[in-house]
């Protein structure tokens, strides 16, 4: 859906992965957004200019959208008096926000 791909990986991480793709001839779609599935074709509109494209697939793994879990934290409340989340627990982010938070909780325990 974003008009770039990957535009929050690290400069370096992002032009290797781009590099990867390309040589082994990933097709790649940014500024487009999956419309809907009819078995395992995929239609898929271009944000851009309205129109629509679909592609066959053998195989459709959907990876949209990130979700907290909050479950261990929830049971150890009812356990312990402090307990302080960290990283995607706290809110689903990068792995430099998951080593900061463990740090921060560290030393303010
Ligand atoms: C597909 C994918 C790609 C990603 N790519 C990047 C990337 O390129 N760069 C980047 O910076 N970040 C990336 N991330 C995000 C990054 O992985 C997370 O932000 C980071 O791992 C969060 O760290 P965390 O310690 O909070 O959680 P986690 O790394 O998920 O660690 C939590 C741990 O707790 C364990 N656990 C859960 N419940 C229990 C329980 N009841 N008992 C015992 N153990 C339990 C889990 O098994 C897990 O090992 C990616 C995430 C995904 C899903």
């Amino acid at each position: 859906m974003m008009p770039i791909i990957g535009p929050d990986v690290e400069r370096i991480t992002r032009m290797e992965l781009l590099d990867i793709l390309e040589r082994h001839n990933v097709e790649l779609l940014p500024s487009h957004r999956v419309a809907h599935t009819s078995g395992l074709a995929v239609m898929i509109d271009n944000l851009k200019n309205g129109s629509q494209v679909e592609r066959q697939f053998d195989h459709i793994v959907l990876a949209a959208g990130m979700v907290r879990d909050t479950d261990l934290a929830d049971r150890a409340k009812t356990e312990f008096t402090r307990v302080k989340l960290v990283g995607d627990a706290k809110s689903p982010g990068m792995i430099s926000g998951a080593i900061r938070d463990g740090l921060v909780a560290g030393y303010t325990l």
